[in-house]
């Protein structure tokens, strides 16, 4: 991959770095984060300790995936930002829609293809030095889902293989240009400009859900959207309910 090429052909006017190899693209930005005047994208071609949410981890080859994250500074404290990685997902799943890949999402944070995880997305923030916060928006597709890789995570993954045959750079271009215009529109409009496209993507909408921390049962519920704020709304037996997103997991129940 070529940093000018996907800048040249992106219209977002992003910064665009490309690395061969880095443990992970979110941890190189906000290491940066303090001392960034711009947005950056930062792409590796191979990621080699990729990250998940509450210190899960994203595996992926150089040939068959992409791995990269968006350092973007917005006005306002990180609460503001509780809805932002399902209008990623959103952004994503449009941009994935027009290149000939159907998704669906799954709340809070995975883009799901044929109901497997395609790509994964981890949003870490940091206070700003002169005010608001950072946020990277870290993003890993995978292209190929080889064999061996979903015997690792033990459970099974989607890839994209229509996607694989692309030129890279226009890829990411695309993807940063649907992450671009996104990240203003949440800036100026906030998630509720995105629950009504979450939706449309659904993947569990009126599936029997159960809600685990750490393992544990919280709830279980019919799953039944987002709200504006990006919080699930789960019909319970009890009536609806809301699901800040945290560090909970939501599974289908069987
Ligand atoms: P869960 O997947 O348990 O619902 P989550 O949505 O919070 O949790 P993340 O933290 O976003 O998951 O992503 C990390 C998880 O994704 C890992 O625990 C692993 O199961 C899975 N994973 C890691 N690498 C890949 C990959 N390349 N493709 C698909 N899934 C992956």
């Amino acid at each position: 991959m070529n940093a000018a090429s996907i800048f040249s052909l992106s219209r977002a006017g992003v910064r665009v770095e490309v690395v061969p190899e880095t443990g992970s693209t979110n941890a190189d930005l906000l290491a940066r984060a303090a001392q960034l005047a711009e947005p950056v994208l930062l792409v590796a071609e191979h990621q080699t300790a990729g990250r998940g949410r509450a210190g899960r981890s994203w595996l992926s080859s150089s040939e068959n995936s992409l791995t990269f994250s968006l350092a973007w500074k917005f006005e306002g404290g990180p609460q503001m930002l509780s809805g932002l990685p399902l209008a990623v997902g959103v952004a994503l799943g449009d941009a994935l829609g027009r290149l000939g890949v159907q998704v669906q999402l799954k709340w809070p944070n995975d883009v799901l293809k044929d109901g497997d995880k395609l790509a994964g997305i981890l949003i870490e923030t940091q206070s700003a030095p002169g005010g608001g916060t950072w946020a990277v928006i870290g993003v890993g597709l995978n292209l190929i889902m080889p064999d061996d890789v979903e015997a690792l995570l033990g459970r099974s993954a989607a890839g994209a293989p229509w996607l694989a045959r692309m030129d890279r750079d226009v890829l990411v271009a695309a993807l940063l240009d649907a992450l671009a215009d996104a990240l203003r529109l949440f800036a100026q409009q906030g998630f509720g400009a995105f629950s009504a496209r979450w939706n449309l993507r659904h993947a569990w909408q009126g599936r029997t859900v159960v809600i685990l921390d750490d393992g544990k049962l919280l709830q279980e519920g019919l799953a039944a959207g987002v709200d504006d704020a990006g919080r699930l709304l789960l019909d319970t037996a009890e009536g609806r309910t809301t699901v800040l997103a945290g560090d909970v997991s939501l599974r289908v129940k069987e």
